[in-house]
């Protein structure tokens, strides 16, 4: 088998396609790529503001790395504020958790890192009906098992896109907007349109991916007593080094709402030369998927044999995919340091808060640094960094929005993600209906979110 570079070095290639006509299955006024955390809030946001609104989503079911990453926790929306942990990320993500809530499927808040986090775990189950639910409320029409591949741009401006090119069961298809927002955590949208992008850390490498499992079985009382405390988990690994590969030092090991089932982020998944896997590389990716699922097995061998309370664990869920931190961002306007991040920035043009510390996912370890004042954990984010260049209707939001990839490394958990969202389908639905601009955009939005709930930071 002659796979990859090599293939492309045979002859000359590549393969000739007929040329074709795509049909135009469908015309909205916003159209969102991607179902995750960012696309869902934009695309509510967007109907609830009068926007014709399609979410196109590759699998048949929403939430994004949430769901189909097996994530099953969200992180970010609590922070410090003058001292005292509260919500921070607010607006339509309410309504998601309070629809996940009602299905029985969200835990109360949980503490960890000696309490400097708060996050609130849920079912995955649950969670993909109430978004379900949630966007038939809102009027967004769903296209699931829809992959975009591809972008038409306006034949007489290069800058403005016309439709984005999908992959069906049904066959090929463009869809038409006059917005789009690019939601698909891998900036596919920005890629196919050519706009400036980051990979990873630049450097070759990026945030390490995880496999993300969960176990049931577990002798909830006991796995407590024995795990619960911070460090635990990570002491219990570090003497039973030998007899075990293990990825990377420590675990995250963490009580779902059903407390004898528990979540386990501890795989780490390289690639051949040893940097982290490139999940817009389709052979890596590929190859991540079956190494994930490795060390998964080798990680259950340690817990039934070594930790108290798991000697009957079950194996009960593996993510559908390789969970992916990171791979493009786009280099918008603005780019959300790290700095940002650590020193609590404030923007005039700010759309929403971050509330995460940075967790950079480096080779073998977890790196947290935290923001300095430890009385006020979050930062602003501009409405800058969802404005790509080169690209005059395309709003690009969550993990692969305009950051840089320290800062990235914080405002990527879900909570920055579903602010980035909810601003960036407002503003789509305002600029169409009030003929404004990106640039002219900025105080009927902050109003709009503020309406709806959404907290910006008191200097916005
Ligand atoms: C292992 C792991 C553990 C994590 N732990 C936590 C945690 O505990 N708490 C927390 O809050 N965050 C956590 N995160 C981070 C968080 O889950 C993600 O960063 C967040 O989901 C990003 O949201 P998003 O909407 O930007 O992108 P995603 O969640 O990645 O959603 C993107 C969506 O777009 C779809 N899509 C992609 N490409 C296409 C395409 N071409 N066509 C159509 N659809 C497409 C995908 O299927 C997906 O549904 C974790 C991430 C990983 C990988």
């Amino acid at each position: 088998m002659t796979t990859g570079a090599a293939a492309r070095g045979l002859h000359d290639g590549s393969v000739a396609e007929p040329a074709r006509r795509t049909p135009v299955i469908a015309e909205a006024d916003v159209v969102v790529a991607g179902g995750g955390p960012a696309g869902l809030a934009a695309a509510v946001s967007a109907a609830r503001h009068g926007a014709r609104t399609l979410l196109v989503e590759r699998y048949g079911f929403l939430g994004g790395m949430g769901t189909a990453g097996g994530v099953t926790n969200f992180a970010g929306l609590y922070g410090q504020r003058d001292g005292t942990m509260v919500q921070l990320v607010r607006g339509v993500v309410d309504e998601l958790l309070e629809r996940i809530d009602h299905l029985g499927g969200l835990n109360a808040p949980q503490d960890g890192l000696q309490g400097r986090i708060r996050v609130r775990s849920y079912d995955i189950p649950a969670y993909k009906c109430a978004a379900d639910a949630w966007l038939a409320a809102a009027g967004v029409t769903p296209l699931l098992h829809a992959s975009v591949v591809g972008v038409a741009h306006d034949e007489h401006d290069a800058a403005r896109l016309h439709a984005l090119l999908v992959e069906t069961k049904s066959g090929r298809g463009a869809i038409r907007a006059r917005w789009f927002i690019d939601a698909s955590g891998d900036a596919d949208v920005a890629h196919h349109a050519g706009v400036p992008y980051e990979l990873g850390d630049g450097h070759g490498d990026a945030l390490y991916p995880s496999t993300m499992f969960r176990v049931g079985g577990v002798d909830a009382e006991r796995a407590l007593a024995a795990v619960g405390r911070f460090g635990a988990i990570d002491a219990l690994m570090r003497a039973a080094a030998g007899r075990y590969r293990f990825p990377r030092d420590g675990a995250v090991l963490r009580p779902q709402r059903n407390p004898s089932e528990w979540r386990v982020n501890v795989t780490q998944v390289a690639n051949a030369v040893g940097r982290a896997v490139d999940a817009t590389d389709a052979w890596q990716l590929s190859a991540g998927e079956a190494e994930g699922r490795r060390q998964v097995i080798e990680y259950l061998r340690f817990l039934r044999a070594e930790v108290p309370g798991f000697e009957r664990a079950e194996l009960i869920d593996i993510g559908t995919q390789l969970g992916v931190r990171e791979t493009r961002r786009v280099s918008g306007a603005y780019q959300l340091s790290g700095d940002d991040v650590l020193g609590g920035a404030r923007f005039a043009d700010t759309i929403g808060l971050n509330a995460w510390p940075i967790e950079r996912h480096a080779a073998g370890r977890i790196e947290w640094a935290f923001a300095r004042d430890a009385r006020n954990t979050f930062n602003q984010l501009p409405w800058r960094m969802l404005l790509p260049q080169r690209a005059s209707n395309l709003l690009v939001a969550g993990r692969c929005a305009s950051m840089e990839h320290e800062g990235q490394s914080a405002a990527r958990a879900s909570g920055a993600c579903f602010a980035m969202g909810q601003a960036a389908g407002t503003a789509a639905a305002l600029m169409l209906r009030d003929g404004l601009t990106p640039h002219s955009v900025v105080p009927a939005l902050q109003q709009a979110l503020r309406r709806d709930g959404a907290e910006l930071g008191a200097d916005g």
